[in-house]
């Protein structure tokens, strides 16, 4: 629920009211603008109704958060919302691009993807260590080893760099290494670790499930923000449809619907989106056209040996290529590469 207060209202009048959503139990939120203090009532819709807050003399108007989320909601936060990750800001302005191999694989083959991605205009570094895969006898990643290697590198080349969590158990060890923890589709709905998420300290990148609509994703967003991170960066990664030509369906509608609807940044991952490296750039600009924040770009400084995702890797030529053609696109978009 939103509570708009009349103009020239105290502070001490707001302190009324949220001290009165706190006794009920309720989160409450301070918002104090430049014209109106606004407070948000966070909690069942019905029972904020039977406080009737409309009933305080300082109180101009209540309305209900019709979303069934409601902190990753525009409508209790009209602005974007900018992540932090590393030195790089996600949402606004700019544009970000993500690159790096699926998963660390040795000390080289980070450094000489980073090279490239990073001297192709990349801004973070991509890599996991903790891999979830279809099978338990494909490559699982190389665990703490990858997370000191992606941290070392990163730091070699000045990116941030970001890797997936697959286990609540390794949250301090990844945060201590990483600049923002991605969880993977497979786990976007596994609700303890994104409470646990929700107290890490770092930014989230949140993929969409495989099966997940829209609205699983935000309110997955709402579990990682209602525990006190608003750091949460939405990726759009492909879901599971009945067509088979390409790996998952890369649903781009959401990119304009979840910015109608939230005020968290929103990337997309044509890599996993399509699992085609010949679909990538023509679904990264597509990704630029319909408003999204930033790519997240699988490469490879040799896809054909990859140990995952080689099929859908970039060649560091490709992506520099990618890159290239990206920048009028993102010109065009009003927002800066
Ligand atoms: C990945 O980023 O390599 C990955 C496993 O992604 P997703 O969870 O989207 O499949
Ligand atoms: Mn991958």
């Amino acid at each position: 629920m939103i509570i708009i207060l009349k103009p020239g209202s105290t502070e001490s009048e707001a302190k009324e009211i949220l001290a009165h959503i706190e006794s009920e139990g309720l989160r409450p939120l301070h918002m104090p603008g430049t014209e109106r203090v606004v407070i948000g009532a966070i909690g069942d819709e019905r029972i904020l109704e039977s406080l009737h807050f409309e009933n305080y003399p300082q109180v101009e108007r209540v309305t209900p958060i019709l979303a069934p989320y409601k902190l990753v909601s525009r409508e209790i936060h009209p602005h974007d919302t900018i992540v932090r990750l590393g030195g790089v800001s996600v949402g606004g302005d700019g544009f970000i691009v993500i690159a790096g191999p699926c998963a660390v694989e040795s000390a080289e083959q980070m450094r000489d993807t980073a090279r490239a991605v990073k001297s192709a205009g990349a801004h973070a570094l991509r890599g996991g260590a903790f891999k979830p895969r279809t099978s338990p006898y494909s490559f699982q990643g190389l665990g703490r080893a990858g997370l000191k290697i992606l941290q070392e590198i990163g730091r070699e080349f000045g990116m941030p760099v970001v890797t997936e969590i697959v286990d609540t158990a390794d949250i301090d060890e990844i945060a201590e290494h990483a600049d923002a923890l991605q969880v993977g589709a497979r786990n976007m709905q596994n609700f303890r670790l994104l409470q646990a998420l929700g107290k890490c300290g770092k930014p989230v990148v949140l993929k969409r499930g495989i099966a997940a609509t829209i609205q699983d994703l935000l309110l997955a967003a709402e579990y990682i923000v209602a525990e006190g991170n608003a750091e949460v960066i939405l990726c759009e990664r492909g879901i599971k449809t009945f067509e088979t030509a390409t790996r998952n369906t890369l649903d781009l509608n959401a990119v304009p619907y979840i910015k109608q609807k939230t005020h968290l940044p929103i990337i997309v991952d044509p890599s996993h989106g399509t699992g085609v490296r010949e679909l990538v750039p023509a679904m990264s600009r597509a990704a630029v056209a319909c408003g999204a924040d930033g790519l997240i770009i699988e490469v490879h400084r040799d896809p054909p040996h990859a140990l995952s995702d080689g099929q859908q890797s970039l060649f560091p030529d490709e992506f520099a290529a990618l890159m290239h053609g990206l920048k009028p696109f993102v010109e065009a978009s009003g927002k800066t590469l």
